[in-house]
């Protein structure tokens, strides 16, 4: 979904920097690296951005296709 904005485990501020990781690992750097650069040390914080599933643009489709079935019937 998205991304928390603290580490479950410690607290440490996480949200902020969730995009620049995920830019740059869709553009193919490693993301070990995207995380020492980034400044994520602790492997608590770490395993939030490594599980880190972004679904909410796919569910937000469905919502829209269920939005004009709903409009068809009404
Ligand atoms: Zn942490």
């Amino acid at each position: 979904m998205i991304i928390p904005v603290r580490c479950f485990t410690c607290g440490k501020l996480i949200a902020d920097r969730w995009e620049e990781f995920a830019r740059r690992v869709k553009a193919g750097e490693r993301p070990k690296k995207v995380l020492d650069d980034i400044g994520m040390n602790r492997y608590c914080c770490r395993r939030m951005f490594i599980s880190q599933v972004d679904v909410v643009d796919d569910l937000l489709r469905y919502a829209q296709v269920t939005a004009k079935k709903r409009a068809q019937f009404d």
